[in-house]
């Protein structure tokens, strides 16, 4: 007979479980909190840019959708190594070694990108915000290179429909409330249901795929700090920490880094949630995350970060937080012309907030919170600091930096010289946080005694021990599909 599961959430952890216990023959019942336009969580929020492990080119021909597109020939993939993503994740984990789900998420990158190529979700090359073109060539930089068609949105329609495809099931505005637990395993869910009544779903397991608690304030406060209540949340707000607490209150383990999440710039101005009133594809457009280009001030007039330390792929999700600690929680970005065209399409979005003059002066005048006497000290000494022998090449780390400053810009440092010049407002914005439940090799959840929760299983932001510091960038639905399939593997085994 086959197994009964329920999956809860529909992002892209939940999905890959869906499909996956799908393919093993069980039947499957997907519930989730939102209504049909909302549900997909942050995965709809994404540009869908997945990062794995890769030696060529030619290891990515399986996974594209248009494998014979011409400008293959002209493009320099480069490679991304298990070796790099080990040195990217360990990086961030403080001097501590790989953790288990860690070496997992690495090790099972690529194949769980092939599998998906056998569920016909497909991707394509990232050009524009991955590569800069470098005589006549496309250079990817960042070891991120593909992601999927119609970003976000493109992935969890796709999923969505393989999923129904393979006969599953959804129910929308159904949140999931408590675990129930009898006689040593998990025999089922209690919901409140689409017409707000409470019911128990019975099934032989259920897997946990709905997100981590960035869009809880209460939960900020209790695991990050006080401070966190002030970040704004890019995407859901469904996602509120309610499978985590759930698991935890039948006894499982906490594993990860409680304070630890991804934060990113975006625009001072954005709504506090994602913005539910836009089309979804328009929605990523308060992201602000090309300071590598330019400097950042703070209210002080101070720079506080090394804007050009790494490739932004390994700053941005770090730099939120850094201007959360900030006085008031805001910053400003500062450019000029010769960095105008490199600045992503956010930047020139319709409601972009920026303020533009022809003088240095004229800018900062404009900026009412802010001290001018030091914000102009600050442009000053740094352009004084910048050398200007080397040249700028945003395809490399140029070691085009200053010299004498505290913090120094290592890499793109460019004078701040030719006008017009324009300051940006941002502030944080969570994205998700990274402490969650403890998980084995096939996503089942452990319990504070260290034994498997018979029945439960968990995959996506809300497992806990995959990023700890920080994060490169990509690696969060890398790391939905690789625990997501494992969770729906297991589960219908
Ligand atoms: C703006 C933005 C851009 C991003 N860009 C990228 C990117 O390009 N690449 C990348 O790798 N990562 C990116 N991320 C991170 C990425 O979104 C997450 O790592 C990943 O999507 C999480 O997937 P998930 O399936 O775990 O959760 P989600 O996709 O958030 O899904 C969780 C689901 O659970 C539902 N839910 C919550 N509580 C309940 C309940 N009690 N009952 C039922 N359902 C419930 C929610 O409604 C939601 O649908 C981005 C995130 C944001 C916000």
């Amino acid at each position: 007979m086959s197994k009964k599961i329920i999956v809860v959430g529909s992002g892209n952890a939940a999905l890959c479980a869906g499909i996956a216990a799908l393919e093993k023959g069980a039947e499957v019942t997907i519930i989730e909190k939102a209504n049909e336009q909302e549900a997909g969580g942050n995965s709809k929020y994404t540009a869908g840019a997945m990062r794995f492990v890769y030696n060529s080119k030619e290891d990515l021909l399986p996974l594209l959708l248009n494998p014979n597109d011409e400008k293959i020939s002209i493009t320099e993939f480069g490679s991304y190594t298990k070796d790099k993503f080990q040195k990217d994740l360990l990086s961030f984990n403080d001097g501590a070694p790989l953790s288990l789900h860690q070496h997992i998420l690495i090790d099972q990158s690529y194949d769980t990108l092939r599998w998906l190529g056998t569920h016909n979700i497909k991707f394509e090359p990232i050009y524009s915000r991955q590569t800069f073109k470098k005589d006549g060539k496309y250079v990817f930089w960042g070891g991120l290179t593909l992601e999927a068609k119609g970003e976000g949105v493109g992935l969890v329609e796709a999923e969505l429909r393989e999923f129904l495809r393979l006969g599953g099931k959804i129910v929308y505005n159904t949140e999931a409330k408590a675990l129930v637990y009898k006689n040593d395993r998990i025999v089922g869910t209690d919901v409140i249901n689409a017409d707000g009544i409470e019911e128990f779903l019975s099934a032989d397991s259920v897997v946990l795929g709905c997100g981590g608690f960035e869009a809880n304030s209460e939960m900020r406060a209790k695991f990050m700090g006080e401070e966190w209540v002030k970040a704004k949340v890019r995407g859901t707000k469904h996602n509120t920490g309610a499978g985590i607490a759930m698991a935890l209150e039948i006894g499982a383990d906490f594993n990860g880094n409680p304070k630890g999440c991804h934060a990113t710039p975006m625009d001072r101005n954005m709504p506090n949630y994602g913005n539910e009133s836009i089309p979804y594809i328009e929605r990523k457009h308060y992201r602000k995350i090309c300071y590598f280009l330019g400097i950042m001030l703070n209210k002080e007039g101070k720079r506080f970060v090394d804007e050009g330390i790494n490739f932004r792929n390994y700053t941005y999700a770090q730099f939120g937080r850094a201007i959360l600690n900030q006085p008031s929680n805001v910053a400003w970005q500062i450019f000029d012309r010769q960095v105008d065209d490199l600045l992503y399409g956010e930047y020139k979005f319709w409601d972009a907030s920026f303020f533009e003059s022809d003088t240095i002066e004229g800018l900062i005048d404009q900026i009412d919170d802010i001290d001018k006497g030091q914000a102009l000290k600050t442009i000053k000494t740094y352009n004084k600091a910048v050398d200007s022998s080397g040249s700028f090449d945003p395809t490399t780390l140029d070691g085009k930096r200053t010299s004498g400053l505290t913090p120094n810009k290592t890499n793109w440092a460019n004078k701040l010289s030719q006008p017009p010049y324009k300051a940006y407002p941002v502030t944080c914005g969570i994205t998700f946080t990274y402490g969650g439940l403890k998980v084995n090799k096939d996503a089942a959840v452990i319990n504070v005694e260290g034994a498997v929760i018979k029945g439960l299983y968990a995959c996506g932001e809300m497992v806990g021990g995959v990023f700890y510091n920080g994060y490169p960038g990509g690696s969060g639905l890398t790391s939905g599909s690789v625990f997501g399939r494992l969770a729906g593997f297991a589960a219908a085994e």
